[in-house]
């Protein structure tokens, strides 16, 4: 029965496309049974479409009218490039144009349609372009399917009535600046499937509150969370191994950052300068604590990285096991920590002067040699 209806479903929306062609869809008014979106006031908030009619209210919807398109390259399908002539303030994009599925939405395709209130996008699209919806000033809500694999830098940005956004579950990669300053955000959903969350994403999403970062992520890019002033805590899967500069910056409500992983996995993570959420909040727990006065490297690390330690205002002491060579301890490994002012370095006496020669701290450095113990 319900193949039965799909296929009529189809039949019909075949129909409906020839008879649209035929008598040109600059009229936008193809037969009574349809009615546009934006014409008809049911009371419903926005009428989403799902099988040719909402799912909310059950009005009949018909696809804009008068939008732009252009053929891909290899002719086989269509971009939307464009609000043409359409005058619909909620914009339902056709799975189909001239009898080739609708796959794109092109660059800019409706940047600054400042008049819009909501957009559909059909099953079927692939990807979106850069800027693609770009200060859509008045936009509430995007219907994007969950097959949407690619989107284009800041494709989102400047949407500022927009309160809430589901990422499509195919996206494992937030494009840079994807909802920057789309201040009215108050929630995302990020699917599990995310693994790199892209410079300046989120800056300046002033609403967020919570942000679940997926347990598959590997990487927070530049100022990604950059002024989010009402995010207040924070979990971060072991999963990550980068964190860019900024990442968190001046969001400054931050009260609680709860690392997932071991201590070693936090000193494998590669931050960018003020990339340590440890520079915005001072409880970061790792293994449940914050870091603890004394700080013994764990032997499984055998090189340092920058910044590991950078914000930290309890960390006193630094032990380096002998496993550590001094080329692998960078210059500012021990950066930004005003507590910490002894180093420990267990090592053999004919390294201590690569160690004095390389490693850069301003404290005090004890060497403890084999002969010490
Ligand atoms: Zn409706």
């Amino acid at each position: 029965m319900k193949r039965y209806v799909y296929v009529m479903i189809c039949f019909v929306g075949i129909l409906l496309c020839l008879t649209g062609c035929s008598i040109g869809l600059e009229t936008g008014n193809i037969g009574g049974d349809f009615v546009n979106p934006h014409r008809v006031d049911t009371g419903c908030e926005y009428h989403l479409p799902e099988d040719g009619v909402c799912a909310e209210c059950g009005a009949a919807i018909q696809d804009s009218q008068g939008l732009e398109f252009a053929l891909s390259e290899d002719g086989t399908y269509y971009i939307c490039v464009g609000i043409g002539t359409c005058t619909d303030t909620q914009i339902v994009i056709p799975a189909q144009y001239e009898q080739k599925p609708v796959a794109a939405i092109g660059n800019s395709a409706f940047a600054e349609c400042t008049r819009i209130k909501s957009f559909v996008l059909p099953d079927g699209i692939l990807s979106i372009g850069e800027e693609a919806f770009k200060s859509c000033r008045k936009c509430e809500h995007f219907q994007i399917p969950d097959m949407v694999e690619a989107v284009g830098k800041g494709a989102f940005k400047h949407c500022k009535q927009l309160k809430e956004f589901r990422i499509p579950i195919a996206l494992q990669e937030i494009p840079d600046e994807m909802l920057e300053g789309c201040y009215r955000l108050k929630t995302v959903v990020m699917p599990e499937t995310v693994r790199v969350i892209g410079s300046h994403s989120f800056d300046n999403c002033q609403s967020l509150e919570v942000i679940e970062l997926p347990s598959q992520l590997t990487e927070i890019g530049s100022y990604a969370f950059y002024q989010c002033t009402k995010l207040q805590k924070l979990l971060i899967p072991t999963s990550v191994q980068a964190i860019g500069q900024g990442a968190f910056d001046e969001s400054t409500n931050i009260n609680e950052v709860v690392y997932r992983g071991s201590l070693a996995d936090w000193l494998k993570i590669d931050f960018g300068s003020k990339g340590n959420p440890m520079t915005v909040c001072d409880r970061v727990l790792i293994e449940g604590a914050v870091l603890p006065e004394t700080v013994v490297i764990p032997t499984g690390i055998t090189e340092l990285k920058n910044y590991s330690f950078d914000g930290s205002k309890t960390v006193k002491s630094i032990m380096l096991h002998n496993g550590i060579e001094a080329k692998n301890v960078p210059s500012l490994a021990f950066y930004g920590c005003p507590s910490l002012t002894d180093l420990y370095i267990e090592t053999t006496q004919d390294k201590i002067n690569s160690f004095k020669k390389t490693v850069y701290f301003s404290g005090n450095i004890h060497y403890i040699t084999e002969g010490d113990s």
